[in-house]
């Protein structure tokens, strides 16, 4: 786990190609060089699983379905502790390299725009994951939180409590 070799996937691809034989890239990336995933998690506990499967559209465009999975530390917004969250973002997507190309319907997928002929599936996979993070992560129950913040809360954020709620000056 969280060695920098992707095993049997390739380091780049050409997704009109593996859309022309209806290929997938199943497996396994490495989170090692996924520089900004680390800075946006606390922490990363697991590679990321792939699953992507291309195939051409309606109008011959590269289409990819599927899936990616990878389990993160994350800052819970409401006691600062750290809690497990599992990215599991769904891939809908048309790529494309120019972005006025004539997609016809594009039904309920999104679009990625990459210039050159191949895409480097380390950043691609990291986009996703990036895409899938929680606005506001926080623990499912208020009783897996940290319990001494949530005291802590209880004491200064009483609701009869005006006097310390500072648009309490407001109120007519
Ligand atoms: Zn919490």
């Amino acid at each position: 786990m969280l060695d920098d070799k992707n095993q049997g996937l390739p380091a780049r691809f050409d997704p009109q190609v593996l859309a022309e034989c209806n290929l997938a890239l199943t497996g396994q990336v490495s989170v090692a060089a996924m520089s900004r995933l680390k800075h946006a998690a606390v922490s990363i506990r697991s590679d990321a699983e792939i699953d992507l499967n291309f195939s051409r559209g309606s109008v011959g465009h590269c289409k990819v379905d599927g899936e990616i999975i990878c389990t993160v530390g994350l800052r819970c917004d409401r006691c600062l502790d750290e809690l497990e969250v599992c990215l599991r973002p769904i891939v809908k997507l048309i790529l494309i390299q120019d972005h006025a190309a004539n997609l016809g319907q594009t039904e309920s997928y999104d679009l990625y725009e990459y210039s050159g002929k191949n895409i480097k599936l380390t950043e691609f996979v990291e986009d996703e994951l990036l895409l899938a993070f929680p606005l506001a992560p926080k623990h499912k129950e208020i009783s897996l939180c940290n319990q001494d913040v949530v005291a802590w809360l209880a004491t200064c954020c009483r609701p009869e409590d005006n006097t310390r709620n500072p648009f309490a000056k407001l109120r007519y």
